[in-house]
């Protein structure tokens, strides 16, 4: 057997947010240039399910690519509370053991041993695997370059607010790396508040374990924020940004457009409508979801809404009848393709790193109402650092606060940052060009895997 034939990489996926399909998108490029390498692919049943039925057409000819379920550590019997954090915290708590059994399995299975760990940058723990098994760890990470550098530098953020007597907060980060406009507020929780939490314990183990990863890949382009790149590469051993995923090849799997929202795009005149999603984890609170429809209704200006859950139940009464001739909601949109169709000119988002980059790609000024994790900080870069987005007024979605962003963004200020946004995305396109820093970086990573 030749090297390539005994290759075997073990996938660990993050089975929460938008973390999966990423990395599931990077695993088919690397595939596709190595077809005799074994990848098996560990996530639970629910995100393997949603991955892999989804995507059967993309998973055509992906013969080397096996996904393996690993238990959600989910008790017999869970019965949702409600409340998204439970099950992550459940998952946490035997996540090391059920991925080892899931990589016996798959390694009794194959007949081959893991050669390279490919996995969620979360996964601290594979780190520890690899070097056991005296075999490479690659961690990917799933959002922003500042944001990983955060959680890489935890201890001297800690460190800085504890010996820091009358500095502000945002001279605290400035002092630190140059974050002029971001305060420690906008920080993820974990970092300084909240730092005993599963989730807060989970980020802080990467955070050390990083800089001993064979390789750290991100979905990110390095001309995004050169001095913070910068910075990461002088943290690891190889800092590889080969995304944006959505612009790579072979191109991620197109979500189909059921609802008909790109013919019902084809109405609107250039840059006019407002296209709403707030991810796959999010669903603002009543009063918000309210406040916006509210906005929307005295704006006038068409939206297309991708709704969590049924919009009849959670807007105000009458608005659907009031609004259906400028208004359509979806339950799931092709948010790519939207947002690449000319008619949008704004993008109502709670600033995940996966919709920041498609708006960037696509040239769609964001409005940005922030949730958890990096969200804030997403927003913070976006409207204080780059000028491509407006954050909503104290986080919370006002009429007023709304209809303020609506008119200001799809007006001159939107055009003033349509332009901005130019910047950031003719270094993306050419970053996945044949000799762009994205391609030399997928070459590299490629090797380190597969070799
Ligand atoms: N998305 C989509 N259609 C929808 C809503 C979301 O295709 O109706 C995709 C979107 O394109 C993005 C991802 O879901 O790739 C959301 O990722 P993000 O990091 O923004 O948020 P998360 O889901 O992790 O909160």
């Amino acid at each position: 057997m030749t090297k390539s034939q005994i290759a075997h990489v073990a996938v660990l996926a993050f089975p929460f947010g938008t973390h999966a399909a990423p990395l599931l998108s990077l695993v088919h490029r690397i595939a596709a240039a190595a077809p005799h390498v074994t990848f098996s692919f560990f996530s639970t049943p629910q995100s393997n399910d949603s991955l892999f039925s989804r995507q059967t057409e993309n998973n055509k000819g992906f013969n080397n690519i096996i996904p393996y379920d690993v238990a959600d550590g989910l008790p017999k019997g869970y019965v949702p509370s409600g409340n998204p954090v439970e099950p992550v915290a459940l998952f946490l708590k035997s996540m090391t053991e059920n991925f080892k059994k899931a990589i016996d399995i798959a390694m009794a299975e194959s007949g081959k041993k893991i050669t390279c760990f490919l996995t969620d940058a979360f996964y601290w723990f594979a780190g520890e695997m690899a070097a056991v098994m005296n075999v490479k760890w690659v961690p990917l990470w799933t959002a922003a370059p500042y944001s990983l550098l955060v959680h890489v530098d935890t201890d001297i953020i800690r460190d800085k607010i504890i010996n820091s007597v009358g500095d502000s907060e945002c001279q605290i980060l400035n002092s630190i790396h140059g974050f002029s406009a971001v305060s420690v507020a906008d920080l993820p929780e974990g970092i300084v508040t909240d730092i005993e939490s599963p989730f807060a314990i989970l980020a802080y183990k990467m955070g050390v374990m990083l800089p001993c990863a064979t390789a750290v890949a991100i979905n990110s382009f390095e001309e995004v924020d050169p001095i913070c790149v910068n910075e990461l590469k002088s943290r690891f051993q190889k800092f590889l940004n080969v995304g944006p995923f959505s612009l790579a090849s072979p191109p991620p799997p197109m979500i189909s457009d059921d609802h008909g929202c790109i013919e019902w795009l084809d109405k609107y005149k250039t840059a006019s409508v407002t296209y709403i999603s707030f991810g796959t984890v999010i669903t603002p609170p009543p009063h918000e979801l309210a406040a916006l429809a509210e906005a929307l209704e005295v704006c006038k200006f068409p939206f297309l809404w991708s709704f969590r859950g049924n919009p009849e139940e959670k807007l105000p009464n009458g608005f659907l009848e009031r609004t259906k001739t400028y208004g359509k909601f979806v339950p799931w949109a092709p948010q790519l393709q939207i947002l690449g169709h000319g008619s949008v000119g704004a993008f109502v988002t709670h600033c995940g790193w996966n919709s920041v980059l498609e708006s960037i790609i696509c040239g769609v000024p964001m409005i940005c109402r922030p949730f958890f994790g990096d969200q804030r900080l997403n927003t913070q870069v976006l409207e204080k650092v780059w000028g491509i987005g407006i954050g909503i007024e104290n986080h919370v979605i006002t009429k007023k606060g709304a209809v303020k962003a609506l008119k200001s963004t799809l007006s001159r200020e939107g055009k003033k940052m349509r332009e901005k946004i130019g910047r950031f995305k003719e270094p993306a396109m050419k970053a996945v060009e044949p000799n762009g820093s994205s391609t030399e970086n997928f070459k590299t990573l490629l090797e380190i895997v597969t070799d």
